[in-house]
């Protein structure tokens, strides 16, 4: 049989839209790596990538290899089922036994990835009678949940407790109102202020969900998060985290209340219609607590390296917005600078993502800088000099400094 010729105007839509994309320097492309993980990109050893959330190279670590290899070995591939018809496992239990501890609540439920996590607990949360008032630089994902949740959607100010009150005082005829943000902000790598914000959400009595997703691992006692340094678990209803960046693994979870989780178990569909985690990578994950546990010193090390980095290329006379994590944004503005930089520093050898619009606000556009425990203080000095050289070469940031 011949293949069918395709039907060129069916796409044309697609062109199109694809042409403008190009044209405003914002088409997406997806560009093939080696996946040799840790600090380097390639196989040569030669370029450092400041593009990874593996912050603290777990990814890698022999432990958490060995343990996800003898699940593969005894429970297989696939966990083959959903978890509510035959899925649920004991390291899916023994996972979410050890979550919630970890986080210090009283129960906890994984889901197929932190995306997932959030565009079903959302919609568990808040259904049409409701109001979902999330931070306007909260990610896709918390955004995405909102509208699958079809409550109402508003935002407040970035960072604003005062916005958020005034949003939540108009909206007190509401069923229920539900507030979400992240605890460090993916983009900028600045941090919410979640006493504040968790005050303002008693003093209306709204639920307050936040992402943990960049703190996880980081912030906090063994990397517990910003919500139990604050000690905060009683006033923050949903602590939200991934499994995917700094635990290494895979998959999303949900930390709160028993009742909490079993109106999850029954409403959040993203949980309901999905298969279960897989058991290695579970396991996988499960082994990171234990590591987090034994090494309670891993987040503040980085921390205190991406500190002295972010000095520098502060000094130096980067926009780093208010970094004050890990994450660290080299703002410029522009898309087609962002993209010129992204090439310079490639040109050095240093990995590093141009985000654009709409990852971040119009005119926004900056680099992505991510400090990981792979990379050495002699690794985060060489590549700050190469990228102070490549912001000089793009009127970015003076040369005294170099
Ligand atoms: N929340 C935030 C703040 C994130 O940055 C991400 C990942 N980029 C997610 C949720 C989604 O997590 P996952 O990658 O596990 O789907």
């Amino acid at each position: 049989m011949t293949a069918q010729p395709v039907n060129k105007k069916k796409y044309d839509r697609i062109e199109a839209g694809l042409n403008e994309l190009r044209s405003m320097g914002l088409e997406r492309t997806l560009r093939k790596f080696p996946g040799v993980g840790g600090k380097f990109h390639d196989e040569a050893g030669k370029t450092l990538n400041f593009s990874s959330n593996d912050y603290l190279g777990f990814s890698r670590n022999d432990k958490i290899i060995a343990a996800a290899g003898a699940a593969l070995k005894s429970c297989g591939a696939s966990a083959a089922s959903s978890r509510l018809v035959s899925g649920t496992l004991p390291c899916h239990a023994e996972l979410e036994r050890r979550l919630a501890a970890f986080k210090g609540y009283p129960a906890a439920l994984v889901f197929g990835s932190g995306y997932m996590a959030n565009l079903g607990i959302i919609p568990a949360l808040a259904g049409r009678d409701a109001v979902v008032i999330a931070d306007r630089l909260a990610h896709a994902s918390l955004i995405d949940g909102a509208i699958l949740s079809r409550a109402a959607l508003k935002r407040f100010q970035h960072n604003d407790p005062a916005h958020l009150a005034k949003l939540l005082d108009g909206e007190k005829s509401a069923a229920q109102c539900l507030v979400v943000t992240e605890s460090v902000f993916s983009m900028d790598g600045d941090l919410a202020p979640l006493k504040e914000i968790a005050a303002v959400c008693a003093r209306y009595g709204a639920l307050l969900l936040v992402d943990e997703a960049h703190a996880t691992g980081v912030f906090g006692p063994n990397g517990a998060g910003r919500v139990r340094e604050l000690q905060l678990e009683n006033q923050v209803d949903i602590s939200m985290g991934t499994l995917s960046k700094a635990l290494g693994a895979y998959g999303g979870f949900s930390a709160c209340a028993a009742p909490l989780r079993d109106w999850l178990v029954n409403r959040a569909r993203s949980f309901i219609y999905s298969t279960a985690l897989p058991p290695a990578i579970a396991r996988a994950a499960e082994e990171a607590l234990d590591i987090l546990e034994n090494n309670p010193a891993l987040g503040g090390e980085l921390l205190k390296n991406a500190e002295i980095f972010r000095r520098r290329l502060r000094e130096a006379g980067f926009n780093t917005g208010k970094s004050a994590s890990q994450i660290i944004p080299l703002i410029v503005g522009k898309n087609a600078k962002a993209l010129a930089l992204a090439e310079r520093l490639r040109e050095k050898r240093i990995l590093a993502a141009a985000i654009r619009p709409p990852t971040v606000p119009e005119g926004t556009a900056r680099i992505r800088l991510s400090v990981t425990l792979d990379h050495s203080q002699a690794d985060l000095e060489q590549a700050a000099d190469k990228i102070i050289d490549a912001g000089y070469a793009e009127g970015l940031c003076g040369a005294k400094l170099r």
